[in-house]
């Protein structure tokens, strides 16, 4: 009798407390509802920061791999290596390649990566666009994305493509629970300089914490591949530890 009770309370106080947690959040909304005057729509109360995710989520010898404007031909070979060296990364997607190919946005899910929504056609330069264009390549292809994943899909980021961000598009993403993703390495991969190229530039510029721009879509990938072969056992070797961008 005494354990049941003393279970009963115990679930009355976290019930109380979730009640006061829930009357926290709304409190905070509606404030800054107020602070942001007519016309500015305030973000969610649990809304991700707008700050541009430049590190991984875990410290210490950590490194977030990213793939950005797929799923496309080259996708399969990239998951193949991932899962040959238990690499997690995030990836990137296009809406309407999401949309066309949504057997390998659920394969990404089942392998244990995450998803970043970077709009429905990659439209290059981002940040000059009507913030009603700039808002519709955000929220349909968020939408598109998860449909191709299936139920539960989630998606927490948003990349503009060449890293186009602006406050505005910033604050359309983080409105629908998308953090910025930025990056830390570079290796201009999409402009195929080579594998020996991709290579160097992420051996010289990778860092703890590092958040490494690849691409698995828009164009012949076999270089990006093909670095990818032997970057995943020197980061192994070097001691990284992959893990998701901070959200
Ligand atoms: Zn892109």
């Amino acid at each position: 009798m005494q354990n049941s009770s003393s279970v009963r309370l115990l679930r009355r106080a976290a019930l109380g407390c979730a009640v006061a947690v829930s009357f926290a959040l709304a409190g905070a909304g509606t404030t800054a509802s107020a602070a942001t005057g007519a016309g500015a729509q305030a973000a969610p109360a649990n809304a991700p920061s707008a700050a541009i995710a430049h590190s991984a989520a875990t410290y210490g010898r950590t490194v977030a791999l990213t793939f950005d404007d797929g799923p496309g031909p080259f996708t399969g070979q990239v998951l193949d290596l991932l899962a040959q060296y238990h690499a997690q990364a995030t990836f990137c997607q296009i809406g309407n390649q999401a949309a066309a190919n949504p057997a390998l946005v659920k394969r990404i899910l089942a392998d244990g990566h995450r998803l970043c929504d970077h709009t429905v056609d990659h439209p290059q330069p981002m940040s000059t666009l009507a913030y009603t264009t700039q808002f519709q390549e955000i929220t349909a292809a968020k939408k598109m994305i998860s449909k191709a994943g299936g139920p539960g899909t989630l998606i927490r980021w948003f990349r503009a493509p060449g890293g186009d961000f602006s406050p505005e598009n910033r604050r359309i993403a983080v409105q629908d629970g998308l953090r910025p993703l930025g990056w830390t390495v570079d290796p201009r991969d999409w402009s195929r300089p080579g594998v020996a190229s991709i290579i160097a530039t992420v051996k010289r510029e990778l860092r703890p914490g590092g958040v490494v721009l690849m691409h698995d879509g828009g164009g012949n990938r076999s270089q990006t591949v093909a670095a990818l072969r032997e970057l995943l056992p020197w980061m192994t070797g070097q001691g990284y530890r992959f893990s998701l961008p901070e959200s």
